[in-house]
Parts: C-alpha cells; sequence; structure tokens
C-alpha cells in the first residue's frame, strides 16, 4: 500500500497498521483512521483490545523499530511519515500522557519535570518558567513548582504529567486512560483541561460517560480490528454493537422508558 497523500485538514493518519510484540499473536491488524485538527476521538474497547499499543504507535514509542527512509510508514503527523529520521519533530508535534504517571515523572520536583520538555525544545530559561507557570497554571495547579513530585496524589501526578506536555504546546494530545485513579472533583477538572486544549485529540478510556461527555468521535477497538468509527451519540447508543465488544451504553444515551 503507498503512503496517501496527507489532506489539509487530517493532523494524524494511521494507514495498514499491524503490529506483533514479537510472540507472533497479532496485536494490531489492518489499523486505518484519520483524525482531523481539533478533533476530539475516544478510543475504547475490552481491556487487551490494543489501545494502549496503537496510541504509541502515534508518536513513535512504537514500534520498537521504527522505519527507515526508505520503508513505508504506517503513521503520518501533520503530512510527517513517523521514520526513524522524523520521530524527534513529530514528538515535538504529539504529547503523550501515559496511563500511569510513573512511567513519565521522573524528576524530583515538579518544576524540573514540567520544565524539561521546554528546555529540550531549546527555549530560553525565561520561556521556560513562563511555560511552567502557564501550564501548571491550566491543569490547575498554579505554585505547585517547589512541591516533590513524589509527595503528590495520583491526581495531582497525572496533572503534572499533562502539565509538562501542555508546556510543549503539542498540536496532538494522546492520553492513555486520563480518568483511571481519579477522584470525582479531579476528572471534573481534567475534562475541563481538555475542553480548553485546540488541538486534536485521541483518549483511550473505559469511561464511555466521559467520551460522550468531551469526544466528536469514537472509535470502538476490539481484538487490534476497528470496529466501528463514527460520531459518538450514533456508535454508543448501538447496544447490541457495544455489548459484542464489551462494552455498557453509557446511561446519558440509555433510553429511557
Ligand atoms: P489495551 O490498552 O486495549 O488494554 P494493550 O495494547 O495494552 O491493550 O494490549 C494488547 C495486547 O498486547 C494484550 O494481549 C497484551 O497482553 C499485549 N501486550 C501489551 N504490551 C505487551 C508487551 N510489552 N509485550 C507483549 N505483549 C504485550
Amino acid at each position: 500500500m503507498s503512503e496517501a497523500t496527507p489532506t489539509s485538514t487530517a493532523v494524524i493518519q494511521v494507514q495498514g497498521l499491524s503490529y506483533s510484540y514479537g510472540d507472533g499473536r497479532g496485536v494490531l491488524s489492518d489499523v486505518e483512521f484519520n483524525v482531523s485538527e481539533g478533533e476530539r476521538v475516544g478510543l475504547v474497547g475490552p481491556s487487551g483490545a490494543g489501545k494502549s499499543t496503537l496510541l504509541m504507535h502515534l508518536n513513535g514509542l512504537l514500534p520498537d523499530r521504527l522505519p527507515v527512509d526508505s520503508d513505508r510508514a504506517s503513521v503520518v503527523v501533520s503530512g510527517v511519515p513517523i521514520r526513524k529520521s522524523s520521530v524527534s519533530e513529530v514528538r515535538r508535534r504529539v504529547g503523550f500522557v501515559f496511563q500511569d504517571p510513573d512511567d513519565q515523572l521522573f524528576c524530583p520536583t515538579v518544576r524540573e519535570d514540567v520544565g524539561f520538555g521546554p528546555l529540550n525544545l531549546g527555549l530560553s530559561r525565561d520561556e521556560v518558567f513562563q511555560r511552567i507557570a502557564e501550564s501548571l497554571e491550566m491543569v490547575g495547579l498554579g505554585g505547585f513548582e517547589n512541591r516533590s513530585t513524589l509527595q503528590l496524589s495520583t491526581g495531582e501526578r497525572k496533572r503534572v504529567c499533562l502539565a509538562g506536555v501542555l508546556a510543549c504546546h503539542p498540536e496532538v494530545l494522546v492520553l492513555d486512560e486520563p480518568f483511571a485513579n481519579l477522584d470525582p472533583r479531579a476528572r471534573r477538572a481534567l475534562v475541563d483541561v481538555l475542553r480548553e486544549f485546540a488541538g486534536a485529540q485521541v483518549i483511550a478510556t473505559h469511561d464511555l460517560e466521559f467520551v460522550v461527555e468531551l469526544c466528536d468521535r469514537v472509535i470502538i477497538l476490539d481484538e487490534g480490528e476497528i470496529k466501528a468509527d463514527g460520531p459518538v451519540r450514533n456508535v454508543l447508543s448501538d447496544e447490541v454493537l457495544i455489548r459484542k465488544h464489551g462494552l455498557e451504553v453509557p446511561w446519558e444515551l440509555r433510553a429511557r422508558t
């Protein structure tokens, strides 16, 4: 298959993406979809469906061996095919928030962690400090700069991860289970932050209520294949379809008798 010409509004294009972790068992099978500028896409499906594996392909965390220049790339970001030579540029455009903050936070203080990305972009000290302050403010953690990342709640740690990504001014946000292990107030705060972010977002989650609230579109992934892709209300109100893939119709879309 040849690489398609990017459409003007597609910020992410995934084409013919198949992947196996090496034990021969296919985890993703011929996955294809585009994400347009500003679109918020929920990625749902049962555990083990391949959601995290798919997300990790969107900024080149996978495959383990990236395509070289002569190879076809399955993922194109803002017209740039993800290859060995382009992966750093792609990672600047696509901010990735891991499910577990322990996979992301590694500096002793919030300031160092949130500033790590902007510092690596080569920004001046003043600009880095400004971005740290701005992004902490955005996630509701203004003034947390000197706090130890080890002495924060899970919700706060997740928000520090998001602040670190936002501080790099990405075009696209990719979030893996952002609502897991958050209390209701922290979940609400996160929804507000994601609503404010103008770029495209791909959000893997088991929380279908938030998909209804936040996303324009939903993709159901099961056994590594896309089983449905469409407007949230159409897809998630189809009880037969979504039960088949281990999901429940969100409360808001249940037929009221
Ligand atoms: P989901 O995010 O939908 O729960 P994952 O992408 O985490 O699904 O996992 C998809 C499949 O790949 C599962 O069967 C899982 O056991 C397997 N898998 C995930 N990570 C690895 C890994 N590092 N090595 C081998 N198999 C893996």
